[in-house]
């Protein structure tokens, strides 16, 4: 039988009943895309994931890339899949038709990358970190550099890369130590060292094409002095050729999970001949590369939403075939043992584990939505989305990141000692989650983000912004009775909320910002369980209203299913929020400032 990842019925309620995906299509920007071309879209996906991508799951864990002299060698489907994706359109899929793309809504792409990294995490990762730097490249770079990487891009015959990290700059990306000598033939000469790049270099495609931050001669330090290039692995040798551009690898990481897909050490010009090509201006490389990093970063927050939602459905499975002990209210010990999933606390797990990679979904396609709005907007709407999007980013990474990894731990829980062990998924699921809050910036840079910037933006009006969506939903709920005491409980997390920001806005104006920012990761989580929390509430106000028009018992239980896990959450999850507030408004400083006497044994 086909093992289940996703479910398909998930997907359509959330982009086709809550969200309303197909009517983008009334727009000229998406009037390719009705309802039935967006369901064949996923369809394809879905099939792509289980006849290719489920197949090699485990393969690709046991069998991970191998270094040899120079070259990294991958499992043999990592070419396959880069082709196929190419020849359907997945990796051009939501570039407009003038730079070569499909115009897919952003929503359905998010869709697609979930039911990939549901299916084999390792292997989605490469065709998304292509469509990245491709996009690097139409929105920075010449013409001419357009015309030639991307078609090769797309078709999944080249690889692209984000090359940020370097031994001594990694968080910290002002201190990128990468030079490029200008040499006034409209290249530069790269030196330097590149670590941790994924799918830096390897034998599945015939090139790969890094997005490189380097530091040009002369520039001023820290962040101002940074500049994006292309540096590919071979270069064009103007005769139709390619040649080696004395890109070498040093080696490849051994790594806890996620081991179908290398982490490369890059090193640059050790034979002096490694020419890097501007992308745009100097000194502007780390603006542009946030658009890239933006969206690894929502990227990220669907592949740990995806991989929550394969350990919910295995976790699930088992509980519904493992019979273990007896009702609690039973005391005849020779009444036939129950199926686990019978126990509350079981049934606590499972539904631990479904409200955190369903939320985390929804807010993923949400946040696809808001990309997806700005191409049909006016200018005024365009910079509304533009900011939720700034405001939501950092949480639409971290939450499902942080998150799925406490899911798929339950789900490993699920499954007792057999969980612990190989003969299933969940402790592969459990590993390959364990990457998701450090790489694209960790969980605590991602704090920083979101209230050092973000909540300041524009005298806070990003804050705002994301504060009235939620008082729609809160507005919305409240017209029906079922929902009214969690509208009002939201409502009051809303409230707690914006007195921890201006609490913390307030400690920012003293001037102390190491205060400020020292917990700025509980102030991320807070966030981040508000925003599953509203998007819980608004996937309950579309089910209560569907379950009213609906006759279909089947139909009935499946939106019933969707108001109980909201009721869950807001039992379980959402109260954290309120000591979260607790803890961010005190005024006692444990950490910030605090250097004696503090790890003494
Ligand atoms: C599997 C994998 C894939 C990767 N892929 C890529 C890739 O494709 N391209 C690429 O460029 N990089 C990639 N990376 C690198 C990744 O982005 C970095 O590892 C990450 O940004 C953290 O940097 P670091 O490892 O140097 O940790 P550090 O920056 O040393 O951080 C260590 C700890 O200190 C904390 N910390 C650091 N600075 C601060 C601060 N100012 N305030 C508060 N806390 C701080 C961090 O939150 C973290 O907990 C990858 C890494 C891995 C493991």
């Amino acid at each position: 039988m086909e093992e289940k990842f996703i479910s398909r019925q998930t997907l359509n309620f959330l982009l086709f009943e809550m969200l309303e995906i197909q009517k983008l299509s009334e727009h000229e920007y998406f009037n390719e895309y009705n309802k039935e071309a967006l369901d064949m879209v996923l369809g394809t996906a879905n099939k792509m994931a289980v006849d290719l991508m489920r197949p090699c799951l485990r393969e690709m864990d046991k069998n991970p890339p191998v270094y040899k002299n120079g070259t990294v060698h991958v499992n043999p489907v990592v070419k396959t899949f880069m082709r196929k994706c190419g020849e359907i359109g997945f990796i051009s899929a939501h570039f407009p038709f003038d730079d070569g793309g499909q115009q897919l809504p952003y929503s359905i792409v998010a869709a697609f990358n979930y039911i990939f990294a549901a299916a084999n995490y390792s292997l989605g990762v490469y065709p998304g970190l292509t469509s990245g730097a491709a996009n690097l490249i139409i929105t920075f770079g010449s013409p001419e550099m357009k015309k030639y990487y991307t078609p090769k891009m797309f078709t999944g015959e080249w690889q692209g890369t984000m090359a940020l990290t370097e031994p001594e700059a990694g968080s910290s990306l002002s201190d990128i130590k990468t030079k490029a000598l200008p040499t006034g033939e409209g290249f530069y000469l790269m030196k330097g060292q590149k670590i941790f790049i994924s799918a830096g270099t390897h034998d599945g495609v015939d090139n790969v094409i890094n997005l490189m931050l380097a530091r040009v001669e002369g520039a001023p330090a820290g962040v101002k002095g940074i500049s994006l290039f292309v540096v590919p692995k071979l270069r064009g040798d103007g005769q139709g050729g390619l040649v080696s551009n004395d890109v070498t690898c040093a080696g490849i990481e051994h790594k806890l999970g996620y081991r179908g897909s290398p982490i490369t050490q890059l090193s640059m010009g050790e034979s002096d001949d490694c020419r890097g090509w501007l992308v745009g201006e100097e000194n502007k490389g780390l603006s542009y590369m946030f658009q890239m990093m933006n969206e690894e970063r929502v990227n990220v927050g669907i592949g740990a939403a995806g991989i929550a939602s394969a350990a919910y459905y295995d976790s699930l499975k088992y509980a519904e075939e493992r019979a273990q002990g007896r009702p609690l209210n039973s005391k005849n010990p020779s009444d036939p043992q129950c199926a686990i999933i019978n126990h509350p606390d079981v049934k606590r797990m499972l539904l631990f584990q479904k409200a955190v990679s369903e939320g985390s979904l929804s807010l993923a396609l949400q946040v696809g939505k808001y990309i997806d709005l700005k191409h049909i907007s006016s200018p005024e709407d365009i910079e509304k989305y533009d900011l939720l999007l700034e405001f939501l980013t950092p949480i639409a990474k971290s939450y499902p990141s942080e998150n799925g990894i406490l899911s798929t731990s339950t789900g490993l829980q699920i499954l007792g000692g057999y969980g612990y062990c190989e003969d299933f998924n969940l402790e592969l699921f459990f590993r390959d989650s364990r990457i998701h809050p450090i790489h694209e910036g960790t969980t605590g840079i991602q704090g920083q983000d979101l209230l050092g910037r973000k909540s300041t933006m524009k005298k806070g009006r990003a804050l705002e912004l994301f504060l009235n969506e939620i008082k729609n939903t809160i507005n919305e709920a409240e017209k029906y009775n079922e929902l009214e005491d969690y509208a009002a409980k939201l409502d009051q997390a809303v409230t707690d909320f914006e007195i921890t920001a201006r609490h913390l806005l307030n400690v920012a104006s003293k001037g102390d910002i190491e205060v400020f920012l020292a917990d700025a990761t509980l102030y991320l989580e807070m966030a981040g369980i508000i925003t599953i929390a509203w998007q819980w509430l608004m996937q309950a106000c579309c089910a209560v209203k569907q379950s009213i028009i609906c006759d279909d018992d089947a139909l009935k239980k499946f939106y019933n299913s969707k108001v109980h896990t909201m009721k869950f959450f807001f039992k379980y999850e959402l109260p954290r929020a309120g000591m979260l507030s607790e803890i961010l408004c005190d005024e006692v400083i444990l950490t910030a400032g605090v250097n004696e006497g503090l790890f003494v044994d």
